[in-house]
C-alpha cells in the first residue's frame, strides 16, 4: 500500500461511524446493506436493516417472503424496484447458487440489481478482495484530489478515477474501500468540505487550489417531468378505505389511493366513475408535492364517499390500513 492508501486506511480505522453492517463480513448482509445504501444515507439506513435483517436472517428467509411483507419492511426507503429485484436475485441464489453469494465479479455483476459498485463493495467488503468500489461519494472524493474537470457523471470519468484506485490496492482492502466512502459522506461534502480535518489534503489537487467550489464538475440535470394529480382519499359506506395495488414498474406491488392525471377534478371525477367508482360526495383537503428521481406529482386530494364495483380495488378496514405497504408519495398524505 502506498502513502494514499494507509492514510485512508489509518484514518477510518481511528474515525469511522459505528454502522451495524460494520460488524459483519456475512455477504448475505453485506449485500442487504449495500442495497439499502444506494440512494439513502447511512443513519437513515440503520433501522430499515435492523428490522429487516431481524426479520429476513438469510437468504433463503428473503426467497420466500411474501410480497406484501417484503414491501411492508421497505416502506419509506423508496426506489421500490431495489426490494423486488432483492427478492428475484435471492431466489436466483438459492436456485443456482445454493443459497450463497457468488465471490467473482462476472457471477455477481449477473444478478439483478447488482450493477458494478455493488459487485465490488461484495468482494472487497464481504470477501476481502483487492477490488474497487466507486459510488458518488467516492467519485467526489478523487475528482477533487485528482483535479479532474471532466463531468463525473460520464462513464469514461467513473473508468478512469477506477483504473487509478485499481492501480494503489494489492491486498486485502476493506478498510480502504469504506474509508474511501467514509471521508467522501463525513468530511469531503458536496456544498463544505472540511478539508482542514481530512487526510488526504496534502496532496488534493481541489484543496491546494482553492477549487473545491467548482470541482467535481457535472452538467447540469434534466428537468424533471411534472404531472397534476387529483388523488381521491375514497370511504364505502361501510367506512372502509379505498385502494388499488399498483402493477407499473415505477410504484409495482404499493397500495396507492385512486388517482388521476388531471388538472381538472370534474374529469377525474369521471373517469373514476367509467372504473366504476362512483363519487358520492367530496370535500378538498390540501394540495402535496411528491418529487421522484425523475418526476414530480403535484397531488390535489379529495376526500369523499363512494361506491366501488371494481375488482381490482380493495376496501380496507381502518384497523388493516398499516398492513398495506403505501407508496411514499401517498403515505405523507396519510400522515
Ligand atoms: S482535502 Fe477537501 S476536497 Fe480534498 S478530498 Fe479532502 S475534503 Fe475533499
Amino acid at each position: 500500500m502506498n502513502h494514499f492508501s494507509n492514510n485512508i486506511i489509518k484514518w477510518f480505522e481511528l474515525n469511522q461511524r459505528d454502522l451495524p453492517w460494520r460488524h459483519t463480513n456475512i455477504p448475505y448482509l453485506i449485500w442487504i446493506s449495500e442495497v439499502m445504501l444506494q440512494q439513502t444515507q447511512a443513519v437513515t439506513v440503520i433501522p430499515y436493516y435492523e428490522r429487516f435483517i431481524k426479520a429476513l436472517p438469510t437468504v433463503y428467509d428473503l426467497a420466500k417472503v411474501e410480497d406484501d411483507r417484503l414491501y411492508k419492511l421497505w416502506e419509506g426507503l423508496g426506489y421500490y424496484s431495489r426490494a423486488k429485484n432483492l427478492k428475484e436475485t435471492a431466489l436466483t441464489l438459492v436456485e443456482k447458487y445454493q443459497g450463497t453469494i457468488p465471490n467473482t465479479y462476472e457471477d455477481l455483476i449477473k444478478l439483478k440489481g447488482i450493477g458494478d459498485y455493488t459487485a465490488s463493495a461484495i468482494l472487497s467488503i464481504a470477501y476481502q478482495k483487492p477490488s474497487v468500489a466507486v459510488d458518488g461519494n467516492v467519485l467526489r472524493v478523487m475528482s477533487r484530489y485528482l483535479g479532474i474537470k471532466e463531468d463525473i457523471s460520464l462513464l469514461e470519468t467513473k473508468n478512469y478515477i477506477k483504473h487509478h484506485l485499481s492501480g494503489l490496492i494489492n491486498q486485502p482492502t476493506r478498510s480502504f474501500t469504506e474509508g474511501l466512502i467514509e471521508i467522501g459522506a463525513t468530511i469531503c461534502s458536496k456544498t463544505k468540505p472540511n478539508c482542514l480535518i481530512c487526510p488526504i489534503k496534502d496532496n488534493c489537487f481541489a484543496y491546494n487550489n482553492n477549487l473545491t467550489g467548482l470541482i467535481p464538475y457535472r452538467s447540469k440535470a434534466k428537468d424533471k417531468k411534472e404531472m397534476i394529480m387529483q388523488t381521491f382519499i375514497l370511504k364505502d359506506l361501510k367506512g372502509r378505505t379505498l385502494l388499488k395495488r399498483q402493477t407499473e414498474t415505477l410504484l409495482n406491488g404499493l397500495y396507492l389511493y385512486p388517482q388521476v392525471n388531471s388538472e381538472n377534478l370534474n374529469y377525474a371525477i369521471d373517469a373514476l366513475d367509467s372504473l366504476g367508482i362512483q363519487v358520492l360526495n367530496l370535500n378538498k383537503t390540501k394540495s402535496y408535492k411528491h418529487v421522484f428521481t425523475h418526476l414530480v406529482w403535484h397531488m390535489d386530494v379529495h376526500f369523499g364517499i363512494c361506491e366501488v364495483n371494481n375488482d381490482e380495488y380493495v376496501l380496507v378496514e381502518e384497523k388493516d390500513l398499516p398492513l398495506y405497504p403505501m407508496a411514499s408519495a401517498h403515505k405523507k398524505i396519510k400522515k
